[in-house]
């Protein structure tokens, strides 16, 4: 059988990396399987629908790489792939379980089920529809709906036995029957619940791994109950573990978080493979050592025993980590696309872009994200550096004075300014004021930077220019 995975988001806003993280394990599931992947927009609750938001997920998808083979845009022979308009056949399922006795129309209103939801609460227990309408004879119901009643279906759930399935992460699942409620499969306004819709599309759509977060464990016995009344096969159920911001917090990590969504790390200067990488990690431990996987390698490594069953954390110093890495292969016009509109944001560069590559370029190695760039040249563009502490008990040190005072002169003598006779200048300055190793170039780089590391010396007083350094050396 062919693995066939969807992704079934909901258009409700910027896309949650937890949602990120479904889809590319959905991806990854399908495409080592040598299947198909599907975007299937979820869009029946029209209270939550956000305009613009089907397209942040497109934009996201495709700017992660994750392309699907079947979708809203680019068709498929299981379409639409849009749930509003697939409506009508939701219905019609309802209405064929009814008349075979599995499903039940349901009148109770919204009092009734608001006082049996507090009289649940008065004695301590689990809220649950108490089957009311359950006995109705289909006649009775049907008349009713004639004379305008309003309704939800309702269904019938087996009053023994248990349901089980054996989701690939956590593990068999079993549920008593009589602990399940009859669950609403078409609201009062005719649209199917998720609840439904999601069995339906999936059994229609030939879905053979269901792939979401773990939210929808303790529903899916009630989903198992649907597939076997409808007579369909029940499909693999992969249920990823929740996010959490780090390891102490009970917190979910949320929207509100602002590194949850793919558009900050992106605006931020995070690259599309790390963030892939990372997300990869966010829930799955590879075998060995290595935990640098391209979308490529995932595929080829990528598996569901893999899977963590406790809270995955998103830790950002490993995203950063990550990062880092991918920065350092990058091009230098990828690089400057990344760090630019930060400096720009801050500094007047305007007319030094030459400069500004070369500064850019001197960071690649040190750089985690783009942004970052503001912090690390800050040096460049401040006209005053503040020491810390530490450099200043440096500097207490003897003979640094001389040092200074000597690599001053040395570079007051440098008529061409290049690295190369910084070299010398520095070289010089050894020979001069007998000073070497630590105690030569640490002031010196403290005295023009202001801080104990950076980049190579010659190249950071090069790009400091000749005035500013002169400057910085005569405070
Ligand atoms: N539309 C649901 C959501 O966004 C999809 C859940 C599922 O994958 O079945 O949470």
């Amino acid at each position: 059988m062919k693995v066939r995975t969807r992704f079934a988001p909901s258009p409700t806003g910027f896309m949650h990396i937890g949602g990120v993280r479904t889809a590319l394990y959905a991806y990854l599931i399908a495409k080592q399987n040598n299947g198909s992947f599907i975007l299937r927009i979820e869009d029946t609750d029209q209270q939550r629908y956000v305009d613009g938001a089907v397209e942040v997920i497109y934009s996201t998808l495709k700017y992660l790489g994750l392309y699907w083979d079947e979708g809203p845009d680019v068709g498929g022979n299981y379409g639409p792939y849009i749930q509003s308009e697939r409506k009508s056949q939701y219905l019609d399922y309802a209405k064929k379980l009814v008349s075979e006795g599995k499903a039940y129309y349901c009148f109770c209103d919204e009092d009734r089920l608001e006082n049996l939801k507090k009289d649940a609460e008065l004695r301590k227990i689990a809220y649950k529809y108490d089957g009311y309408c359950r006995g109705l004879s289909l006649e009775e119901a049907e008349n009713r709906i004639k004379q305008g009643d309003k309704y939800v279906i309702r269904f019938k759930m087996p009053k023994e036995g248990i349901t089980t399935f054996d989701d690939k992460v956590y593990g068999p699942i079993v549920v008593k029957n009589n602990e399940i409620e009859d669950l609403i499969m078409i609201k009062s306004d005719l649209m199917p619940t998720y609840n439904f819709a999601n069995i339906i599309d999936d059994h229609e759509m030939e879905i053979t791994h269901i792939v979401r977060g773990n939210e929808y464990v303790s529903s899916t016995p009630k989903y198992v109950l649907m597939y076997q009344a409808l007579g369909w096969n029940v499909p693999e159920f992969v249920h990823l573990p929740v996010i959490k911001k780090n390891k102490d917090s009970d917190k979910k990590l949320s929207k509100r978080d602002g590194d949850a969504t793919v558009e900050v790390l992106k605006e931020k200067g995070y690259l599309n493979e790390a963030i892939i990488n990372m997300l990869a990690l966010t829930g799955w431990s590879p075998k060995g050592e290595n935990e640098l996987f391209t979308l490529e390698e995932l595929i080829q490594n990528f598996s569901v025993d893999g899977i963590s069953k406790g809270n995955a954390i998103f830790d950002n110093d490993k995203l950063a980590w990550i990062n880092s890495h991918y920065i350092k292969k990058l091009d230098v016009d990828k690089l400057l696309e990344i760090t630019v509109p930060h400096l720009e944001k801050h500094y007047d560069i305007k007319d030094r872009l030459d400069w500004v590559k070369e500064l850019v370029l001197l960071y690649q190695s040190a750089l985690s994200y783009g942004e970052e760039i503001v912090e690390l040249t800050k040096l460049f563009f401040e006209k005053d550096i503040v020491l810390d502490e530490e450099c200043k008990e440096f500097m207490k040190q003897e003979g640094i004075d001389n040092t200074i005072d000597v690599f001053k002169e040395e570079i007051e003598s440098i008529t061409d300014w290049n690295g190369e006779n910084i070299t010398n200048a520095i070289n010089n300055t050894k020979q001069k004021s007998n000073s070497k190793g630590k105690l030569l170039y640490m002031p010196i780089r403290i005295k023009v930077s202001g801080l104990m590391h950076g980049p190579e010396l010659p190249d950071t007083i090069y790009l400091l220019g000749r005035d500013r350094v002169i400057d910085r050396l005569s405070n």
